[in-house]
Protein backbone atom coordinates (compact mmCIF):
# COMPACT_ATOMS: atom_id res chain seq x y z
CA UNK A 1 0.00 0.00 0.00
CA UNK A 2 1.05 3.57 0.02
CA UNK A 3 -0.20 6.56 1.23
CA UNK A 4 -2.41 9.12 -0.65
CA UNK A 5 -1.51 12.56 -1.10
CA UNK A 6 -4.67 13.46 1.14
CA UNK A 7 -3.24 11.33 3.75
CA UNK A 8 0.51 12.37 3.53
CA UNK A 9 -0.52 15.77 4.22
CA UNK A 10 -2.77 14.25 7.63
CA UNK A 11 0.51 12.84 8.49
CA UNK A 12 2.87 15.84 8.10
CA UNK A 13 0.25 18.33 9.87
CA UNK A 14 -0.08 15.49 12.32
CA UNK A 15 3.63 15.89 13.27
CA UNK A 16 3.61 19.58 12.89
CA UNK A 17 0.76 19.92 15.57
CA UNK A 18 1.75 16.88 17.69
CA UNK A 19 5.55 16.79 18.38
CA UNK A 20 7.96 14.08 17.66
CA UNK A 21 6.84 11.37 20.70
CA UNK A 22 3.75 10.46 18.99
CA UNK A 23 4.04 6.97 16.61
CA UNK A 24 1.35 6.31 14.15
CA UNK A 25 0.78 2.03 13.49
CA UNK A 26 2.15 0.30 10.08
CA UNK A 27 4.44 1.44 7.43
CA UNK A 28 1.15 2.50 5.73
CA UNK A 29 -0.79 4.65 8.57
CA UNK A 30 -4.42 3.56 8.32
CA UNK A 31 -6.96 6.79 8.14
CA UNK A 32 -10.10 6.08 10.12
CA UNK A 33 -13.47 7.71 10.26
CA UNK A 34 -16.09 5.37 11.64
CA UNK A 35 -16.73 2.16 13.75
CA UNK A 36 -19.33 -0.45 14.40
CA UNK A 37 -19.38 -3.72 16.25
CA UNK A 38 -15.76 -5.48 15.53
CA UNK A 39 -15.15 -3.21 12.11
CA UNK A 40 -13.05 0.27 11.87
CA UNK A 41 -13.93 2.33 8.55
CA UNK A 42 -11.55 3.93 6.09
CA UNK A 43 -12.89 7.81 4.19
CA UNK A 44 -13.78 5.29 1.37
CA UNK A 45 -16.27 3.24 3.46
CA UNK A 46 -13.71 0.05 3.27
CA UNK A 47 -13.83 -2.11 6.62
CA UNK A 48 -10.96 -3.42 8.43
CA UNK A 49 -11.98 -6.08 10.68
CA UNK A 50 -10.31 -5.35 14.30
CA UNK A 51 -8.49 -8.33 16.23
CA UNK A 52 -6.29 -5.60 18.18
CA UNK A 53 -8.39 -3.06 20.37
CA UNK A 54 -9.48 -4.36 23.88
CA UNK A 55 -10.97 -0.87 24.63
CA UNK A 56 -14.00 -0.61 22.77
CA UNK A 57 -14.26 -4.21 24.07
CA UNK A 58 -18.53 -4.36 23.58
CA UNK A 59 -17.64 -3.20 20.18
CA UNK A 60 -17.24 0.14 18.59
CA UNK A 61 -20.00 2.48 19.24
CA UNK A 62 -21.66 0.26 20.85
CA UNK A 63 -25.58 1.59 20.47
CA UNK A 64 -26.54 1.23 24.40
CA UNK A 65 -23.68 2.55 25.60
CA UNK A 66 -23.13 5.46 23.22
CA UNK A 67 -27.27 5.98 24.52
CA UNK A 68 -26.80 5.63 28.06
CA UNK A 69 -23.62 8.22 27.53
CA UNK A 70 -25.60 10.64 25.79
CA UNK A 71 -28.81 10.76 27.79
CA UNK A 72 -26.89 11.23 31.10
CA UNK A 73 -24.21 13.79 29.12
CA UNK A 74 -27.77 15.65 28.49
CA UNK A 75 -29.25 15.39 32.16
CA UNK A 76 -26.18 15.67 34.82
CA UNK A 77 -22.49 15.35 34.05
CA UNK A 78 -20.44 16.48 37.41
CA UNK A 79 -18.64 15.14 40.02
CA UNK A 80 -18.61 12.70 42.81
CA UNK A 81 -18.71 15.85 45.80
CA UNK A 82 -22.57 15.29 45.53
CA UNK A 83 -24.85 12.82 46.27
CA UNK A 84 -25.73 10.90 43.81
CA UNK A 85 -27.50 7.71 42.63
CA UNK A 86 -25.71 6.81 39.43
CA UNK A 87 -21.89 6.22 40.93
CA UNK A 88 -23.36 4.07 43.51
CA UNK A 89 -25.29 1.57 41.59
CA UNK A 90 -22.40 1.41 39.21
CA UNK A 91 -19.71 0.72 42.01
CA UNK A 92 -22.37 -1.84 44.00
CA UNK A 93 -22.92 -3.56 40.19
CA UNK A 94 -19.16 -3.24 39.82
CA UNK A 95 -18.42 -4.73 43.52
CA UNK A 96 -20.38 -7.69 42.85
CA UNK A 97 -18.23 -8.34 40.44
CA UNK A 98 -15.25 -8.94 42.86
CA UNK A 99 -14.81 -11.85 45.38
CA UNK A 100 -16.34 -10.52 48.85
CA UNK A 101 -12.65 -8.63 50.45
CA UNK A 102 -12.63 -6.44 47.86
CA UNK A 103 -15.06 -4.46 48.80
CA UNK A 104 -14.13 -0.51 48.01
CA UNK A 105 -13.71 1.32 44.60
CA UNK A 106 -11.96 4.69 43.82
CA UNK A 107 -12.25 6.31 40.58
CA UNK A 108 -9.64 7.51 37.67
CA UNK A 109 -9.55 8.30 34.28
CA UNK A 110 -7.00 6.27 33.43
CA UNK A 111 -5.27 2.78 34.18
CA UNK A 112 -2.27 5.16 34.94
CA UNK A 113 -4.11 7.05 37.53
CA UNK A 114 -5.54 4.07 38.95
CA UNK A 115 -2.27 2.42 39.25
CA UNK A 116 -0.63 5.82 40.37
CA UNK A 117 -2.97 5.58 43.38
CA UNK A 118 -2.45 1.94 44.37
CA UNK A 119 1.11 2.71 44.85
CA UNK A 120 0.62 5.95 46.71
CA UNK A 121 -2.07 3.54 48.86
CA UNK A 122 0.63 0.92 49.21
CA UNK A 123 3.42 2.80 50.24
CA UNK A 124 1.02 4.77 53.40
CA UNK A 125 -0.20 0.90 54.12
CA UNK A 126 3.52 -0.80 54.41
CA UNK A 127 5.56 1.92 55.45
CA UNK A 128 8.11 0.67 52.31
CA UNK A 129 8.42 2.20 48.76
CA UNK A 130 9.79 -1.19 46.92
CA UNK A 131 8.20 -2.19 44.14
CA UNK A 132 8.37 -5.10 41.82
CA UNK A 133 7.14 -5.40 38.03
CA UNK A 134 8.52 -7.44 35.04
CA UNK A 135 10.69 -6.64 32.99
CA UNK A 136 8.61 -5.54 30.05
CA UNK A 137 5.77 -4.16 31.72
CA UNK A 138 4.01 -1.18 30.89
CA UNK A 139 2.02 0.30 33.56
CA UNK A 140 0.95 4.00 32.96
CA UNK A 141 2.17 6.87 31.73
CA UNK A 142 2.51 9.15 35.15
CA UNK A 143 6.18 9.83 36.29
CA UNK A 144 5.75 7.31 38.96
CA UNK A 145 4.05 4.34 36.65
CA UNK A 146 6.11 5.15 33.95
CA UNK A 147 9.22 4.30 36.33
CA UNK A 148 7.55 0.97 36.41
CA UNK A 149 7.05 0.58 32.59
CA UNK A 150 10.35 -1.48 31.55
CA UNK A 151 8.52 -1.64 27.56
CA UNK A 152 8.76 2.22 27.26
CA UNK A 153 12.14 1.87 26.06
CA UNK A 154 15.61 3.24 27.32
CA UNK A 155 14.61 6.51 28.08
CA UNK A 156 12.94 6.04 31.31
CA UNK A 157 15.24 4.44 33.77
CA UNK A 158 13.44 2.13 35.95
CA UNK A 159 12.91 4.49 39.69
CA UNK A 160 15.16 3.50 42.28
CA UNK A 161 12.92 1.92 44.46
CA UNK A 162 12.04 -0.26 41.38
CA UNK A 163 12.86 -3.88 40.48
CA UNK A 164 12.24 -5.46 37.64
CA UNK A 165 12.15 -9.63 37.58
CA UNK A 166 12.25 -11.83 34.37
CA UNK A 167 8.48 -12.37 33.03
CA UNK A 168 6.52 -15.82 33.95
CA UNK A 169 7.85 -17.61 30.58
CA UNK A 170 8.32 -20.88 30.63
CA UNK A 171 12.02 -20.13 29.38
CA UNK A 172 12.76 -17.88 31.65
CA UNK A 173 11.94 -20.18 34.58
CA UNK A 174 12.75 -23.47 33.68
CA UNK A 175 12.38 -24.89 37.04
CA UNK A 176 8.40 -24.11 36.64
CA UNK A 177 6.94 -20.83 36.27
CA UNK A 178 5.16 -20.76 39.64
CA UNK A 179 7.84 -21.51 41.95
CA UNK A 180 10.24 -19.59 39.81
CA UNK A 181 8.26 -16.28 39.40
CA UNK A 182 8.11 -16.34 43.40
CA UNK A 183 11.52 -17.07 43.90
CA UNK A 184 12.33 -14.25 41.64
CA UNK A 185 10.43 -12.06 43.95
CA UNK A 186 11.80 -13.01 47.00
CA UNK A 187 14.70 -12.31 45.34
CA UNK A 188 13.85 -9.00 44.48
CA UNK A 189 13.18 -7.94 48.28
CA UNK A 190 16.45 -9.24 49.15
CA UNK A 191 17.97 -6.93 46.86
CA UNK A 192 15.93 -4.33 48.20
CA UNK A 193 17.32 -5.31 51.89
CA UNK A 194 20.47 -4.85 50.93
CA UNK A 195 20.09 -1.43 49.79
CA UNK A 196 17.68 -0.59 52.46
CA UNK A 197 13.89 -0.71 50.85
CA UNK A 198 11.43 -2.07 52.16
CA UNK A 199 8.64 -3.36 49.54
CA UNK A 200 5.70 -1.74 48.90
CA UNK A 201 3.96 -3.62 46.15
CA UNK A 202 4.38 -6.79 43.79
CA UNK A 203 2.32 -4.92 40.36
CA UNK A 204 1.35 -7.92 38.08
CA UNK A 205 -0.91 -7.19 34.94
CA UNK A 206 -2.24 -11.19 35.34
CA UNK A 207 -2.07 -11.60 31.62
CA UNK A 208 0.87 -10.33 30.83
CA UNK A 209 0.33 -8.41 27.72
CA UNK A 210 3.36 -6.33 27.18
CA UNK A 211 5.60 -9.30 28.07
CA UNK A 212 4.70 -11.66 25.07
CA UNK A 213 1.31 -12.95 27.08
CA UNK A 214 1.79 -15.66 29.56
CA UNK A 215 -1.27 -16.90 30.96
CA UNK A 216 -0.75 -20.51 31.50
CA UNK A 217 -0.52 -22.94 33.67
CA UNK A 218 -3.48 -21.48 35.37
CA UNK A 219 -2.36 -20.75 39.40
CA UNK A 220 0.68 -19.58 38.97
CA UNK A 221 0.72 -16.38 40.46
CA UNK A 222 -0.77 -17.40 43.37
CA UNK A 223 2.83 -18.42 44.92
CA UNK A 224 4.12 -15.07 44.03
CA UNK A 225 1.71 -12.72 45.61
CA UNK A 226 2.25 -15.12 48.72
CA UNK A 227 5.85 -14.55 48.72
CA UNK A 228 5.48 -10.79 48.55
CA UNK A 229 2.97 -10.55 51.32
CA UNK A 230 5.55 -12.58 53.65
CA UNK A 231 7.61 -9.54 52.99
CA UNK A 232 5.08 -7.50 54.38
CA UNK A 233 4.62 -6.04 50.80
CA UNK A 234 1.37 -6.07 48.76
CA UNK A 235 0.02 -7.45 45.42
CA UNK A 236 -1.69 -5.56 43.00
CA UNK A 237 -3.42 -7.11 39.70
CA UNK A 238 -3.23 -4.97 37.14
CA UNK A 239 -6.50 -6.15 35.08
CA UNK A 240 -6.56 -3.52 32.54
CA UNK A 241 -5.47 -5.54 29.96
CA UNK A 242 -7.34 -8.72 30.94
CA UNK A 243 -10.52 -7.27 32.64
CA UNK A 244 -13.99 -7.62 32.22
CA UNK A 245 -14.47 -10.84 30.58
CA UNK A 246 -11.71 -10.65 28.02
CA UNK A 247 -10.14 -14.04 29.62
CA UNK A 248 -13.09 -15.73 29.12
CA UNK A 249 -13.57 -18.67 31.99
CA UNK A 250 -13.29 -15.68 34.05
CA UNK A 251 -14.11 -12.54 34.39
CA UNK A 252 -10.68 -10.96 35.79
CA UNK A 253 -7.56 -12.31 35.00
CA UNK A 254 -6.60 -12.90 38.48
CA UNK A 255 -9.44 -15.53 39.38
CA UNK A 256 -7.39 -17.77 36.70
CA UNK A 257 -4.54 -18.25 39.64
CA UNK A 258 -6.78 -18.58 42.26
CA UNK A 259 -5.88 -15.50 44.28
CA UNK A 260 -7.62 -12.43 45.75
CA UNK A 261 -5.59 -9.65 45.57
CA UNK A 262 -5.08 -6.38 47.58
CA UNK A 263 -5.83 -4.22 45.37
CA UNK A 264 -7.43 -4.11 41.63
CA UNK A 265 -6.23 -1.56 38.72
CA UNK A 266 -9.07 -0.87 35.56
CA UNK A 267 -9.19 1.02 32.53
CA UNK A 268 -9.04 0.53 29.17
CA UNK A 269 -12.30 -1.64 28.32
CA UNK A 270 -14.38 -0.78 31.40
CA UNK A 271 -15.64 2.21 29.51
CA UNK A 272 -15.74 0.96 26.14
CA UNK A 273 -13.95 3.88 25.09
CA UNK A 274 -14.80 6.51 27.57
CA UNK A 275 -12.20 7.76 29.82
CA UNK A 276 -13.28 5.23 33.16
CA UNK A 277 -10.85 3.92 35.10
CA UNK A 278 -10.58 2.79 38.81
CA UNK A 279 -9.19 1.05 41.66
CA UNK A 280 -11.11 -2.11 43.63
CA UNK A 281 -9.33 -2.80 46.89
CA UNK A 282 -9.32 -4.58 50.26
CA UNK A 283 -10.66 -1.86 52.72
CA UNK A 284 -7.81 -2.81 55.00
CA UNK A 285 -5.38 -1.38 52.14
CA UNK A 286 -6.53 1.45 52.52
CA UNK A 287 -6.90 2.68 56.43
CA UNK A 288 -3.65 4.60 57.11
CA UNK A 289 -3.82 6.08 53.48
CA UNK A 290 -7.93 7.30 54.00
CA UNK A 291 -7.00 8.44 57.73
CA UNK A 292 -4.51 10.84 56.55
CA UNK A 293 -5.48 11.83 52.27
CA UNK A 294 -8.19 12.73 50.66
CA UNK A 295 -9.05 12.13 47.28
CA UNK A 296 -10.85 13.94 44.89
CA UNK A 297 -10.55 13.21 40.82
CA UNK A 298 -12.41 16.42 39.10
CA UNK A 299 -13.63 13.54 36.11
CA UNK A 300 -13.18 10.28 37.46
CA UNK A 301 -16.53 8.53 38.48
CA UNK A 302 -18.65 11.62 37.34
CA UNK A 303 -22.23 11.08 36.73
CA UNK A 304 -21.30 10.09 32.88
CA UNK A 305 -18.60 8.15 33.66
CA UNK A 306 -21.30 6.28 36.24
CA UNK A 307 -23.80 5.73 33.64
CA UNK A 308 -21.20 4.72 31.10
CA UNK A 309 -19.43 2.07 33.12
CA UNK A 310 -23.08 0.37 34.25
CA UNK A 311 -24.35 0.58 30.41
CA UNK A 312 -20.48 -1.77 29.52
CA UNK A 313 -21.84 -3.76 32.34
CA UNK A 314 -25.17 -4.72 31.19
CA UNK A 315 -23.93 -5.13 27.55
CA UNK A 316 -21.41 -8.25 28.65
CA UNK A 317 -24.05 -9.55 30.41
CA UNK A 318 -26.99 -9.50 27.96
CA UNK A 319 -24.71 -10.29 25.09
CA UNK A 320 -23.06 -13.04 26.53
CA UNK A 321 -19.54 -11.51 25.67
CA UNK A 322 -17.84 -13.66 28.35
CA UNK A 323 -19.11 -16.67 26.98
CA UNK A 324 -18.60 -15.42 23.08
CA UNK A 325 -14.64 -15.09 24.42
CA UNK A 326 -14.21 -17.99 25.92
CA UNK A 327 -15.82 -19.93 23.02
CA UNK A 328 -14.29 -18.19 20.26
CA UNK A 329 -10.69 -17.47 22.36
CA UNK A 330 -10.76 -21.95 22.21
CA UNK A 331 -11.54 -21.97 18.90
CA UNK A 332 -9.19 -19.37 18.11
CA UNK A 333 -6.17 -20.98 19.77
CA UNK A 334 -7.17 -24.10 17.85
CA UNK A 335 -7.29 -22.47 14.66
CA UNK A 336 -4.06 -21.30 15.20
CA UNK A 337 -2.52 -24.38 16.16
CA UNK A 338 -3.98 -26.50 13.74
CA UNK A 339 -2.83 -23.75 10.95
CA UNK A 340 0.74 -24.31 12.76
CA UNK A 341 0.88 -28.02 11.28
CA UNK A 342 1.52 -26.18 8.08
CA UNK A 343 3.53 -23.01 8.46
CA UNK A 344 7.00 -23.03 9.70
CA UNK A 345 6.61 -19.57 10.89
CA UNK A 346 4.15 -19.92 13.83
CA UNK A 347 5.39 -20.89 16.95
CA UNK A 348 3.89 -21.29 20.38
CA UNK A 349 0.30 -20.21 20.82
CA UNK A 350 -0.93 -18.38 24.23
CA UNK A 351 -4.08 -17.73 25.09
CA UNK A 352 -7.07 -17.21 27.50
CA UNK A 353 -9.89 -16.69 26.22
CA UNK A 354 -9.84 -13.71 23.51
CA UNK A 355 -6.37 -12.75 24.24
CA UNK A 356 -3.69 -14.87 22.77
CA UNK A 357 -0.07 -14.53 21.89
CA UNK A 358 1.17 -15.63 19.04
CA UNK A 359 5.13 -16.65 18.14
CA UNK A 360 6.40 -16.09 15.03
CA UNK A 361 9.20 -17.89 13.71
CA UNK A 362 12.01 -17.99 11.15
CA UNK A 363 14.07 -21.90 10.94
CA UNK A 364 12.54 -22.60 14.27
CA UNK A 365 13.79 -19.15 16.16
CA UNK A 366 11.92 -15.99 16.88
CA UNK A 367 11.77 -13.89 14.26
CA UNK A 368 10.86 -10.17 15.12
CA UNK A 369 11.54 -8.63 11.52
CA UNK A 370 8.54 -11.35 10.53
CA UNK A 371 6.24 -10.33 12.80
CA UNK A 372 6.63 -7.51 11.85
CA UNK A 373 6.59 -7.91 7.76
CA UNK A 374 3.18 -10.03 9.09
CA UNK A 375 1.50 -7.51 10.89
CA UNK A 376 2.04 -5.27 7.85
CA UNK A 377 1.10 -7.73 5.17
CA UNK A 378 -2.54 -8.31 7.49
CA UNK A 379 -2.93 -4.49 7.37
CA UNK A 380 -2.79 -4.72 3.84
CA UNK A 381 -5.51 -7.31 3.97
CA UNK A 382 -7.67 -4.84 5.98
CA UNK A 383 -6.70 -6.72 8.87
CA UNK A 384 -5.70 -4.65 12.11
CA UNK A 385 -3.45 -6.64 14.08
CA UNK A 386 -0.20 -5.91 16.37
CA UNK A 387 3.07 -7.42 17.59
CA UNK A 388 4.15 -7.88 21.57
CA UNK A 389 6.94 -9.33 23.29
CA UNK A 390 10.34 -7.79 24.69
CA UNK A 391 11.44 -8.81 21.02
CA UNK A 392 8.67 -7.95 19.52
CA UNK A 393 8.09 -11.64 18.15
CA UNK A 394 4.39 -12.72 18.50
CA UNK A 395 1.42 -11.54 17.29
CA UNK A 396 -0.78 -10.02 19.99
CA UNK A 397 -4.68 -10.36 19.71
CA UNK A 398 -7.30 -8.93 20.74
CA UNK A 399 -10.36 -8.33 19.54
CA UNK A 400 -13.56 -6.51 20.94
CA UNK A 401 -15.56 -8.97 22.53
CA UNK A 402 -18.44 -9.76 20.34
CA UNK A 403 -15.57 -11.26 17.23
CA UNK A 404 -18.00 -13.94 16.07
CA UNK A 405 -16.34 -17.79 14.28
CA UNK A 406 -17.51 -15.91 11.10
CA UNK A 407 -14.79 -13.07 12.01
CA UNK A 408 -12.23 -16.04 12.99
CA UNK A 409 -12.78 -17.76 9.69
CA UNK A 410 -11.79 -14.88 8.32
CA UNK A 411 -8.89 -14.03 9.84
CA UNK A 412 -7.26 -18.01 9.90
CA UNK A 413 -7.99 -17.72 5.87
CA UNK A 414 -6.43 -14.55 5.83
CA UNK A 415 -3.69 -15.70 7.65
CA UNK A 416 -2.97 -18.75 5.65
CA UNK A 417 -2.92 -16.88 2.36
CA UNK A 418 -0.07 -14.08 3.78
CA UNK A 419 1.75 -17.17 5.45
CA UNK A 420 2.32 -18.96 1.83
CA UNK A 421 2.84 -15.75 0.11
CA UNK A 422 6.08 -14.88 3.19
CA UNK A 423 7.12 -18.31 2.88
N1 LIG B 1 -1.72 -1.07 32.79
C1 LIG B 1 -1.70 -1.81 31.68
C2 LIG B 1 -1.47 -3.27 31.79
C3 LIG B 1 -1.89 -1.20 30.44
O1 LIG B 1 -1.87 -1.94 29.33
C4 LIG B 1 -2.12 0.19 30.37
C5 LIG B 1 -2.36 0.91 29.03
N2 LIG B 1 -1.77 0.35 27.93
C6 LIG B 1 -2.13 0.92 31.56
C7 LIG B 1 -1.95 0.25 32.74
C8 LIG B 1 -2.33 2.41 31.56
O2 LIG B 1 -3.63 2.74 31.23
P1 LIG B 1 -3.97 4.16 30.60
O3 LIG B 1 -3.38 4.23 29.23
O4 LIG B 1 -5.46 4.21 30.62
O5 LIG B 1 -3.39 5.20 31.50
Amino acid sequence: GHLSPEDRALAERRSRALGPAYRLFYETPVHLVRGEGVHLYDREGKAYLDTYNNVASVGHCHPRVVEAMARQAATLATHTRYLHEGILAYAERLLALFPAGLAHVMFTCTGSEANDLALRIARACTGGTGVIVTDNAYHGVTLATAEMSMSIGPAVAPGPAVFPVPAPSAANYPEGVAAGFARAVNDACDRMAAQGIRPALLIADTIFSSDGVHPDPEGFLAPAAAAIRARGGLFLADEVQPGFGRTGSRFWGFQRHGLVPDMVSLGKPMGNGYPLAGLVLQPGTIAEFGAKARYFNTFGGNAVAAAVGLAVLDVIRDEGLQENADRVGRAFAEGLRALASRHEALGETRAAGLFLGQTILSDGRPDPARTARLVNALREERILISSTGPAGDSLKIRPPLPFSMANLDQFLTTLDKVLARDG
